[in-house]
């Protein structure tokens, strides 16, 4: 068993200090592939949360909100050149707190330099316009102001990469953050704090608050002094911040579950379609909101596809996420294994067919699943319908174009798709039709910082990234400045 004495001890970010929770409490942070504790946080609370939006709204009313976007845009740059100089301290510090692939992880973290090259870009062209006026006596113009105090909430399957999509555009609107990491991976972003300091950022600016359950994220959500939540995490709990957040009229930007389907059709190129797949639902061991996680595919190619895909899964190295030779890595905990676990029991004994994998892995440690493949799926299985957040493919298959089209579009959810054809027209054409924030056509899994990213129905609403997310943590003002010095009927509207 772990004590805390082995492992490393963090502190909350609250301005520019580390503190302990005020409760005093704290908690161990578990590495999943040894099963060892390797960092103790806070546990904390309501009052930490207090005491962070307090630090953040001083920062807003003072050094930060009074500072330029081309000075917002120069200390961005400089954090970016920190993050790009700790890539592989964060990356491995990432890897040790939720089990993904190291080169995962260390690929996310060196592009996290660009979102905030990007969003310095816009920082300081956040410009707003001169309306003409139908009055000649008014100068109307728009500002585009910081929406405030942002509370940002983030999940453990890729930590760093999740909260930059937020705080890059929302640091060049001159917004502020407190921070709910996952309980599961507290520490990268208690450890981007550390960089956001040395970088200059005025204290406030970012401030942490880790905690065990849902207590701070709770709080977090109902503080009267937080102006917008940007979740990204469950569509249960998403719906939840939303309700809460509705109480206070906060804004929220909720990027939740999803369901996505790649949709193989007749003409595909067989091979590239298959490492698509494989892409899709085995990298990250199926644990990203964009898993293509139900794969549909014309009846003609089923067989072939399959075949490809278990040969395929049967090869993928399982082992430790540090190893550069690994292409999977665990679930990140034990819940997850009882999650995925349940899954594939049930869709077996809802009648699909086991074409490979389908239980633990144990030789290769406590929180391995295999690559599995189900088939014979039908539309209205649970398999078929719900996140799974696992190494588990459910594959269906259609007859024609429309038919691809309807099972796609036959869940609640609606954040990626993939289209596998050779034909350009119908990648274009079923692109259209398809409901989902992203389609990716003959690809899998790309993002960029310049590419609005997003789900529709339950995966959630609002964009990140590209330019319109910067909009999202703005208010727009409209200023009237009359000229001529003229009196006017006080009772009669304009
Ligand atoms: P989760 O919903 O359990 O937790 C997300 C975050 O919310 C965590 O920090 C958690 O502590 C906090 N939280 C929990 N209860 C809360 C409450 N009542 N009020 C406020 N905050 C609360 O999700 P998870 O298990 O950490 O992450 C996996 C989920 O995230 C999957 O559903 C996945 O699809 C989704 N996800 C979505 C995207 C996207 O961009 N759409 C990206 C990654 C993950």
């Amino acid at each position: 068993m772990t004590t805390t004495a082995d492992t490393t001890p963090y502190q909350l970010l609250i301005g520019e200090r580390w503190l302990p929770a005020e409760a005093g409490s704290s908690y161990v942070s578990d590495n999943p592939y040894s099963g060892q504790g390797w960092a103790t946080v806070p546990d904390g609370g309501a009052p930490d949360v207090d005491r962070a939006v307090a630090a953040a709204r001083a920062a807003l009313d003072g050094p930060w909100g009074a500072m330029t976007g081309f000075q917002r845009a120069a200390l961005m740059r400089r954090l970016a050149t920190v993050i790009a100089r700790d890539a592989r301290e964060l990356a491995e510090i990432e890897t040790r707190d939720n089990g993904k692939l190291l080169r995962e992880t260390l690929g996310q973290v060196e592009y996290l330099p660009a979102w905030l090259d990007y969003f310095a870009g816009v920082a300081d062209k956040l410009q707003g316009e001169v309306i003409p006026s139908d009055r000649s006596n008014f100068l109307i113009y728009t500002r585009h102001e910081p929406v405030g105090v942002v509370g940002a909430i983030v999940p453990w399957n890729s930590p760093l990469l999740l909260l930059m999509w937020k705080l890059a555009p929302a640091l060049a609107a001159g917004c502020v953050l407190v921070v709910k990491p996952s309980d599961y991976t507290p520490v990268s972003t208690l450890e981007l704090g550390r960089r956001i300091l040395e970088a200059g950022f005025p204290p406030g600016v970012f401030n942490v608050v880790t905690g065990r359950g849902p207590a701070v994220g709770e709080a977090l959500v109902a503080h009267p002094g937080v102006d917008h939540i940007a979740f990204t995490g469950s569509t249960r709990v998403g719906k939840a911040v939303a309700r809460e957040a509705a109480a206070n009229l906060t804004r929220t930007s909720l990027e939740l579950g999803g369901k996505s389907a790649q949709l193989v059709f007749e003409d595909a190129d067989l091979e590239a379609a298959a490492n698509g797949v494989i892409a899709g639902i085995f990298a990250a061991t199926g644990q990203t909101c964009i898993a293509g996680s139900r794969l549909l595919v014309h009846e003609s190619r089923h067989d072939e596809l399959v075949q490809l895909l278990c040969d395929r899964a049967a090869s993928i190295a399982l082992g430790d996420p540090l190893d550069p030779a690994t292409e999977m890595g665990p679930l990140a905990n034990a819940g997850q294994l009882r999650t995925v676990t349940g899954f594939v029991e049930r869709a077996i004994s809802d009648g699909a067919t086991l074409a490979c994998g389908g239980g633990q892995s144990l030789g290769d440690g406590p929180l391995f699943f295999q690559p599995t493949i189900l088939t014979d799926v039908r539309a209205d299985m649970e398999i078929a319908r719900e996140e799974v957040f696992g190494p588990v493919l459910a594959v269906q298959r259609f007859a024609s174009d429309a038919q691809a089209i309807e099972l796609a579009n036959g869940t609640e959810y609606g954040l990626a798709a993939g289209v596998w054809t050779r034909e350009l027209s119908r990648g274009h054409r079923v692109a259209h039709r398809l409901r989902a924030g992203t389609v990716w056509v003959n690809s899998y899994r790309v993002v960029a910082p310049n590419v609005p990213f997003g789900g529709v129905g339950s995966s959630g609403w609002g964009r990140e990234s590209g330019l319109e997310s910067v909009r999202s943590f703005t208010e727009t003002k409209a200023i009237w400045i009359e000229l001529d010095g003229l009196t006017r009927d006080p009772f009669r509207m304009g």
